[in-house]
């Protein structure tokens, strides 16, 4: 939802803190893993330990420092291919461990076995979402767009968990059924944005092209043995 709009602004204001960054002697690559890193330790500490708001911070911050390796590279004249194919990995990564994190603060937290199952949905399309785009793009179709992309789930999955760490902190009962809402919300529109990737790489040119059935891998298996 958010790429329509929020691409080019961001890639201007995140351009200085780029070249800061570059200045500095850090790689786009070493952002991109320790951003990683530190989301993940975040997640998988503080979620289930159940500091949803310190644990909400701490993600933002460093999924916000990640996000700018593509404006060091940008700064450095451009990416590379390895850089590309390292920072998705790794934002699956994160991804998982921000979900996962939170599934067992349900489970053990909460002993809420809806959020548990929302949470799961959640997880496993996320992965999905972005590995129909990648594998379209193998096969040279496109599966853009769609409802939920990596900004629109962190930031309803982040203002979820925060929103349910400052009720849990204040006592506001029902502030702390935030995340429970942002995680079924996540859900449903995580499932419509499956079938609307899937359905985009359908339409797309060349979607219905045969491919032709491949050689056989061994030689022998291709020409018949003379009798
Ligand atoms: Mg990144």
């Amino acid at each position: 939802m958010l790429s329509f709009f929020g691409r080019e602004t961001f890639s201007k204001a995140t351009a200085p803190l780029g070249r800061a960054l570059v200045s500095t002697g850090l790689t786009p690559d070493a952002v991109t893993v320790i951003g990683t890193v530190a989301s993940i330790a975040a997640a998988v500490t503080l979620f289930p330990s159940g500091h949803l708001f310190w644990g909400t911070m701490v993600i933002w911050l460093f999924v916000m420092f990640d996000m700018l390796d593509g404006a060091m590279a940008r700064a450095r004249g451009g990416g590379t291919k390895y850089g590309a194919v390292l920072d998705a990995t790794c934002d699956r990564v994160a991804d998982g461990a921000i979900f996962a994190g939170l599934a067992w603060w349900a489970v053990y937290h909460e002993n809420s076995r809806p959020l548990f199952f929302a949470t799961l949905v959640v997880l496993i399309t996320s992965q999905v979402i972005s590995y129909a785009k990648a594998r379209a793009e193998a096969s040279g179709l496109s599966a853009d767009g769609g409802l939920i992309e990596r900004p629109d789930r962190l930031i309803i999955v982040l203002v979820g968990a925060g929103l349910t760490g400052i009720g849990g902190y204040w006592g506001i009962e029902w502030l702390t059924w935030a995340v429970h809402v942002a995680m079924w919300v996540l859900a449903v529109l995580s499932i419509i944005t499956v079938f609307q990737r899937v359905l985009a790489v359908r339409n797309s040119p060349g979607a219905r092209d045969v491919i032709p059935p491949a050689p056989p891998q061994n030689p022998a298996d291709a020409t018949e043995l003379p009798s």
